[in-house]
């Protein structure tokens, strides 16, 4: 909820007042635990924060783009490639990805001119592949609806950008424009919910709201874009999940959740030498029922220290699924093996993307029924009656997608002659081993192929 409409109480609309929004209720303003309310702390913190991050960040492709691009729409171009990529994957891994990305498609218009097909292969084993989809239809409106003009501020980025949410419009507009408006992001989470003790849920609605309101506070007016980089680059690499450098940490000095921890060690070790505790008490806010607080009924575990920030609702479980794929290989007409990969459809899960013939499988079925139901599967592709006794079973691979724990078992099958293939029902292909690992295929389907190649191949038992 955001506290600019707070919610109508029928019990104070009845009492008289004096004002025409004197009897609305609204939530009580967060406690000085959680705030930053001394301008000079702020302007310290943003101080500390720039010099580490002048002296310490590392340097990455995206970031001497953003430095070094005259061109306002490449450099913007050039942030949210970075940005989108970075959701959800390793800082490590994108590099490669981001260099070749920009090498092939170093404007807008030059991506709005490639084919999907051409965006999927080389996001593939990026992970998210709809991230990639909707860089390019967005990249697409920005150069045939708005003339190749990128929005200029964040709030412009997220309205007219498909694919472009709250996050990326902030860091877009304050990296490459400089607007003075903050980003939350995991890493920013942390760091803020550290900072000031935030315990709740920080996921909540009434938390992320805070946190939105604490970073556009934070932000640096003169340098928005380095400030939001060092937030996170704090986040990345000094304050980590579950193993923080706090004696390193540039802002030590503002961190409510090290002054808590220090209390705590204090009170305990007044306790082991039988002394009252003349440190107070674990410092709270003060506020029954505050919604920035951890509920009453979790309690400070002083074994994780300052990581008792933040705190998230159990996560759900992924749902549980089973997969049947089978590796069809054939000798190919230059002698080579090759491989039958069909596409997905293009909406849903790696929508568009390649793989072997694959069908879902209903929970608990016995291996001989899985193998009737890839079989049945199969007849279409093959274009050739298909025994169950002649799939070889390889093994089981175990992908987790965000929200499903995907388990594929995997056969192979070695064809004889020529395959006819019924392209009618879904488009396919075969590749060459080289082929398949240059086409758009997800993660997943690479470890199959590689389970299948751990097992003695078909076709060196004689096929
Ligand atoms: Fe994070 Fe520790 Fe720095 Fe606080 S002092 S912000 S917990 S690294």
């Amino acid at each position: 909820m955001s506290a600019g409409r707070a919610p109508f109480s029928p019990e104070a609309s009845e009492t008289s007042c004096d004002g025409l929004f004197a009897n609305c209720w609204r939530p009580a303003p967060p406690a000085a635990l959680h705030l930053f309310g001394d301008p000079a702390e702020v302007e310290a913190l943003r101080g500390s924060l720039l010099a580490w991050y002048d002296e310490c960040k590392r340097d990455l492709p995206w970031r001497v783009l953003a430095v070094t691009e005259p061109d306002v729409n490449r450099r913007a171009y050039a942030v949210w490639v970075s940005e989108i990529m970075l959701q959800q994957t390793q800082v490590a891994t994108v590099i490669d990805y981001y260099n070749r990305w920009m090498q092939k498609w170093p404007t807008l218009q030059a991506l709005a001119e490639a084919s999907l097909e051409e965006v999927n292969e080389l996001w593939a084993g990026l992970g998210y592949y709809s991230r990639g989809k909707r860089l390019q239809e967005a990249a697409r409106k920005v150069v045939s609806e708005l003339a190749g003009q990128m929005p200029r501020t964040a709030e412009d980025l997220q309205k007219l950008l498909p694919g472009v949410g709250r996050y990326t419009a902030g860091a877009i507009a304050s990296i490459s424009y400089g607007q003075a408006t903050g980003v939350v992001d995991g890493n920013v989470i942390r760091v803020l919910c550290r900072l000031r003790c935030i315990g709740a849920d920080s996921s909540s609605p009434p938390v992320i709201d805070r946190l939105w309101a604490m970073a556009n506070a934070l932000v640096d007016r003169s340098r928005p874009g380095d400030f939001n980089q060092a937030l996170m680059e704090l986040g990345a690499t000094v304050c980590t999940p579950k193993a923080p450098l706090c004696g390193e940490c540039p802002v030590k000095q503002h961190c409510r959740a090290r002054l808590r921890v220090e209390k705590e060690l204090a009170l305990a070790s007044r306790k082991l030498l039988g002394k009252l505790p003349v440190v107070p008490d674990v410092e709270d806010c003060g506020v029954g029922g505050c919604p920035l607080c951890p509920p009453a009924a979790e309690l400070w575990d002083s074994s994780l220290g300052v990581t008792n920030f933040p705190r998230k609702a159990a996560k759900k479980q992924p749902r549980v699924e089973q997969t049947a794929t089978c590796v069809l290989e054939r000798r190919g007409r230059r002698g080579a093996l090759e491989y039958l990969i069909v596409q997905r459809p293009s909406s849903g899960l790696l929508a568009g993307l390649w793989e072997f013939p694959s069908v879902p499988l209903a929970p608990g079925l016995q291996q001989e029924q899985q193998r009737e139901v890839l079989v049945d599967h199969l007849q279409a592709w093959a274009g050739q009656p298909v025994a169950a006794g002649s799939l070889r079973f390889i093994g089981e691979v175990v992908h987790v997608f965000s929200h499903i724990h995907q388990t594929y078992v995997v056969y192979s099958l070695s064809l004889d002659g020529d395959v006819t293939l019924d392209l009618a029902s879904s488009p396919s292909r075969w590749v060459t081993e080289e082929e398949f690992r240059a086409s758009a295929v997800s993660t997943a389907m690479k470890k199959v192929f590689g389970e299948s190649w751990d097992f003695p191949p078909l076709h060196l038992l004689g096929s």
